[in-house]
């Protein structure tokens, strides 16, 4: 769906071969995420932070956090078995460019596993700090969690942002957090990267606000829009998420403006494989 925009060949194919940038991918390749960043620098009011991010994963456990030797040690074993695994992605289980250890994973990478699609999901927060390095290291596919661009009604969502060593709070958190996160978007764009929005649903707080979400990262250049129903917990435990019905009219409303992702699987921070699967319970020994 959407409108075809001229991509470069490197561009297309971190699209073709990416499970959640392109459909037709989801069947044949897989993606493989690194659980090396457990820190978060913000407090969203549906996380509980006992479990994986949930801007991008579904809550259950909480995945086992490896250090960026683990990891590097993870891939080279998953690339051997697995060679449809195209796309190494880290995902948390907090925010991964909140922690040092992401580059560090991402650095490794890059000196032996240059060719698989480098990608990595934020809440936006450090992305125009991080863009730089970001682009060293060959991540071409980013996901930003955007859940309003009005910070009346961001300061619904957060309950805090840190920001240089202070905890800022209500319209002000909510407003460094959106001016990053546009900033950071705008950078990535133009640094030709794939970038994905996730927009969690959260109805009686953005739910009339989504198409405005949609048409600002549209006219921005996103390559695709994710929809997330919430998960209620936390501060909004008693929110009632939108029914399957109630998400596909929302997705509906927003494809006039933006590409739609309609195959998510909410997959945990370490999952590996193709989307849907985890293959690493059979192959791997869990603690
Ligand atoms: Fe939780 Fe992710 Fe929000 Fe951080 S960004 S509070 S880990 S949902
Ligand atoms: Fe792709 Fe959704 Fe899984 Fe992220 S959570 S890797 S977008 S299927």
């Amino acid at each position: 769906d959407g409108e075809e925009v001229p991509y470069d060949p490197e561009q297309l194919r971190k699209i073709k071969e990416h499970p959640c940038y392109s459909k037709e991918a989801c069947h044949k390749f897989g993606r493989m995420h690194l659980a090396v960043a457990p820190k978060c620098n913000i407090q969203c009011n549906y996380c509980v932070r006992d479990y994986d991010c949930v801007n991008e994963s579904r809550p259950g456990v909480c995945s086992k956090v490896l250090n960026p030797q683990e990891a590097v040690e993870l891939v080279r074993e998953v690339m051997d078995k697995f060679p449809y695994i195209k796309v190494i992605g880290i995902a948390g289980p907090g925010d991964p460019l909140a922690n040092e250890e992401t580059f560090e994973t991402l650095k490794l990478l890059k000196e032996e596993f240059p060719t698989p699609i480098k990608c990595l999901s934020t809440n936006g927060l450090m992305l125009p700090e991080s863009i730089d390095k970001l682009v060293e290291y060959d991540v071409g596919n980013i996901t930003v969690t955007l859940n309003a661009v009005d910070p009346e009604i961001g300061e619904k969502i957060y309950s805090f942002v840190e920001w240089d060593g202070k905890k800022l709070h209500g319209r002000e958190a909510a407003e460094k957090l959106l001016s990053q996160q546009l900033k950071g978007i705008e950078m990535a764009v133009a640094n030709k990267m794939l970038v994905k929005i996730n927009t969690v649903y959260i109805p009686g707080i953005n739910d009339h606000h989504i198409v405005d979400i949609a048409k600002t990262v549209g006219e921005m250049g996103v390559f695709t829009f994710n929809l997330i129903p919430v998960i209620p917990q936390y501060k909004f435990k008693d929110i009632t998420p939108p029914t399957g019905k109630e998400k596909k009219e929302m997705q509906d409303a927003c494809l006039p403006y933006v590409r739609q992702m309609r195959h998510c699987k909410r997959c945990r921070s370490d999952a590996i494989g193709l989307l849907g699967e985890d293959v690493q319970d059979c192959i791997f020994k869990r603690e």
